[in-house]
């Protein structure tokens, strides 16, 4: 339940430093104001097009990147973050005898990564031994052990994915947990769907698994069959996995059992040994999210040779690794799944991979640097307070509603009251400390890194859960809100301008992430959030009548977002972004209010021919400004739980009266609805 994904990486940005610059060798984030009129599109009309009205100037301004899929603000931020912790990590990778061990683990792999020379020469060779355990594996029943151990080194769900969970029946503890998985597409309909774009896809997949397969030196006419097979098996287990829109509902996804449950559900998998090679803790309870895809694997298992499976395995080792190894595998990833899929017309430089792949497996160690550099005192201090007007507003807001009834009320408000702030950083940094990182093996760090994180994952089975966790490392520029520990957290990277601007004032600011925050805290309470009470349980707390009123007010947005296309003729899946488009529309009506109680008898006055309020609006607009490939669109309809920008920005302001009247919009404008059609949820 994040803001935004933000997978977006690209070119250099340099601007200007900020005013306290330490040494002209300390690495500064550049600055952009959160409001920036050089970004607005003045020639368009705010109610025909409020998004082109505020981001037409930074559409046209920001062309998207060769190396990037899309660009946006959020995009650049993040490309901005990885210029800056490039200076962190070039310094931290020289060995000059006096690093501490944080400084040691970041800047050895990076420099492990940085290190090209070596990384062509070992080729395909650091994945060896597992193409060997693979190829040496005797009888379907000895696959377990092997996948535990393909499972937690290339972070890949090898057939299905594990891990723990919290229980969704006592969200104090945790358990095991076991999830579909096993595909290389992004997503089960690539393999389900009959349209002609998806059945190009295949057949560009079919050439891609070939070419992995040429490339591990097998004939291409063997290749090609092989590749036949992996789609078959894939499709398979594609046919029997839940849909994305289905993975919203908790209790489609509550599937409690003992482990002697499991033995019955998919008999021909030997669990015991699964769970033993992996090293997991003694437990009696786990949480299977997809019983009927383990019962297709389970035949399958039984169905297929041994020889399809190994080759179904081999594959996937080359193809998880393929963006660690050697030029030609670099290349052919890059090919298919960043150029075919998504668009990008080059590759990335290899210093902003490396940069990614230190924070992807190394975030909190990184991160202390980075927190150290960018998120002062008085940062968070002035973030924390901002959380707290929006909650206040929220339980203004909570108390006003007229159709909510006072049980239910007292429920949300006892709800809101427990969700925990978590601002910038976490309270204790993971140690990673025991993660062996040679500067001579860059596959192998990372097969290390994430066994790492399997390991601390699943070790924390059978024990109280903690609440100080984070899922997202501090330079990340995104948010999310985690219904089962019922907590909002902001990392640092996304509390910086032009997102979060302590130079510009309120209005701009309350827009933007004041937005976001609201945006957050509203999960707690979509469609999916409100099925969760104060504590993280899966436990209904509404009454029947107000839970109903509420499905009919979520239906109002899920019917406004079903008519926006997202690209050729694809619709939004509305289904599957309700809880993001709730938690915009909620987001932005809690910091208008909290906004407007911020300023309360100030006496506000225009700037650069804007009205405070437009202000306010304009800043939420400008967070969103974006440019994206159409490749790049369709695979987010299929994949992305969020709206494009354009309706993220377009359909918040059409169910806000007060945008229509800061804009002086006239009924019937697009930007506008007659009041009977606002859709109005909390
Ligand atoms: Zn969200």
């Amino acid at each position: 339940m994040s803001l935004l994904i933000s997978s977006a990486v690209a070119a250099p940005a340099y601007g200007q430093a900020s005013s306290n610059a330490p040494s002209p060798h300390e690495p500064v984030l550049p600055y952009t104001p959160s409001l920036d009129l050089a970004s607005m599109d003045k020639t368009a009309d705010p109610c025909v097009n409020f998004y082109q009205y505020s981001c037409g100037g930074w559409k046209k301004n920001n062309p998207i990147p060769p190396d990037q899929t899309s660009w946006s603000v959020y995009g650049k931020l993040y490309e901005d973050n990885l210029t800056f912790l490039r200076g962190i990590l070039e310094q931290a990778s020289i060995d000059n005898g006096q690093r501490d061990h944080v400084t040691r683990e970041i800047g050895d792999f990076y420099a492990a990564c940085m290190d090209e020379a070596t990384v062509e020469k070992q080729g395909i060779s650091p994945i060896q031994g597992h193409l060997d355990a693979v190829a040496n594996l005797q009888s379907v029943k000895d696959i377990a052990p092997l996948i535990a151990g393909l499972q937690q080194a290339y972070g890949r769900e090898v057939l299905f994915g594990a891990g723990s969970t919290q229980d969704p029946d006592n969200s104090s503890q945790v358990i095991a947990e076991l999830d579909q998985g096993g595909l290389g597409l992004p997503d089960r309909d690539y393999y389900t769907k009959q349209d002609a774009k998806s059945k190009e896809t295949r057949q560009r997949y079919l050439q891609h698994v070939q070419k992995i397969f040429e490339l591990m030196r097998e004939q291409p006419a063997t290749a090609k069959k092989d590749a036949d097979t992996v789609l078959r098996l894939e499709t398979e287990l594609a046919k029997a996995s839940m849909t994305r829109v289905d993975r919203r509902d908790p209790y489609k996804m509550k599937h409690k059992m003992k482990v002697a449950d499991l033995d019955s559900l998919a008999p021909n998998f030997n669990w015991k040994s699964y769970y033993a090679a992996a090293h997991y803790p003694q437990f009696e309870t786990l949480n299977v999210t997809a019983p009927e895809f383990f019962k297709r694997l389970n035949n399958r298992l039984a169905a297929e040779p041994l020889e399809n499976w190994k080759t179904y395995l081999r594959f996937h080792v080359v193809d998880s690794a393929a963006p660690y190894l050697s030029s030609p595998f670099v290349n052919e990833n890059f090919a298919f799944y960043r150029q075919y899929l998504r668009g990008a017309k080059e590759q990335q430089p290899r210093w902003k991979r490396c940069v990614s792949y230190t924070d992807n497996q190394l975030g909190e160690a990184l991160g202390q640097v980075y927190v150290a550099k960018v998120f002062s005192p008085e940062l968070k201090q002035s973030t924390v307070d901002m959380v707290h007007r929006i909650e206040d507003a929220m339980a203004v807001r909570i108390r006003q509603l007229d159709w909510m009834s006072p049980e239910t009320k007292q429920q949300a408000l006892h709800k809101l009251q427990s969700i925990r702030n978590k601002i910038g950083y976490p309270d204790k940094w993971r140690d990673y400390s025991s993660i062996t990182i040679a500067r001579a093996d860059f596959a192998g760090n990372m097969a290390r890194a994430s066994e790492f994180e399997h390991h601390r994952d699943y070790n924390k089975i059978g024990k109280p859960v903690d609440r100080g966790e984070w899922d997202m490392s501090p330079p990340t520029v995104n948010a999310y809100y985690n219904p089962q520990m019922n907590d909002i957290n902001f990392p640092a990277g996304v509390l910086q301008p032009p997102l979060y601007d302590a130079k510009m004032d309120a209005a701009p600011n309350y827009g933007d992430t004041g937005g976001t925050i609201g945006h957050e805290l509203t999960h707690g309470f979509d469609d999916e959030g409100s099925q969760y009470d104060a504590d993280g349980n899966l436990r209904n707390w509404w009454t029947k009548e107000d839970r109903k009123k509420f499905d009919t007010r979520t239906k109002c947005v899920q019917d406004q977002y079903a008519g926006y296309v997202v690209v050729d003729d694809i619709h939004i899946n509305s289904k599957l972004t309700l809880g993001e488009d709730v938690a915009d529309l909620g987001g932005e009506i809690l910091a208008y209010m909290a906004w407007q109680d911020a300023t309360k008898g100030e006496s506000l006055q225009p700037r650069d021919g804007l009205t405070p309020e437009q202000r306010f609006f304009v800043g939420f607009a400008q967070w969103a400004c974006e440019n994206d490939r159409v490749e790049e669109l369709r695979l987010r309809a299929a994949t992305d739980p969020h709206s494009p920008a354009e309706y993220r920005i377009n359909g918040v302001v059409v169910n806000m009266p007060e945008f229509g009247q800061a804009f002086a919009c006239k009924t019937g404008q697009p930007m506008t609805k007659p009041p009977e059609k606002v859709c109005k949820v909390w």
